[in-house]
């Protein structure tokens, strides 16, 4: 039930399960990506580099309210002064099941049934 209330764009830096810092936002208007990328800033050039069919480098612009991922087309990147980023490849292995705040109440109840 966590809908984004901004309305504004932009990026959050936060920090991944493998424990890398990566900004994470919604890009795009019509079919909003949900972009985790690398927090290292790259040159647009080097970030093309890296690109890969299922790894997109973005275009980070610094707005007064925080940084902001932007699209990268090819033509944008051959003349870009704006630092990129590529999307994060996490190496944590694969995740279960996040663990739920139910498992507190057993836990108290263990230590109840350990009292009696
Ligand atoms: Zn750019
Ligand atoms: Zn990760």
């Amino acid at each position: 039930m966590s809908r984004y209330s901004r309305s504004s764009n932009g990026a959050r830096r936060t920090r991944c399960r493998c424990g890398r810092t990566v900004l994470r936002q919604l890009v795009g208007q019509r079919a909003a990506l949900d972009v985790t990328a690398d927090a290292d800033e790259l040159t647009a050039a080097a970030a093309a580099a890296l690109r890969e069919p299922n790894r997109l480098d973005w275009c980070l612009r610094k707005r007064a309210d925080g940084p902001d991922l932007l699209w990268s087309s090819p033509s944008h990147r051959a003349n870009c002064p704006h630092p990129h980023v590529i999307d994060h490849q996490c190496t944590a292995p694969a995740a279960g099941p996040p663990r739920t705040r139910t498992a507190r109440t057993s836990s108290v109840a263990e230590g109840q049934l350990a009292l009696v």
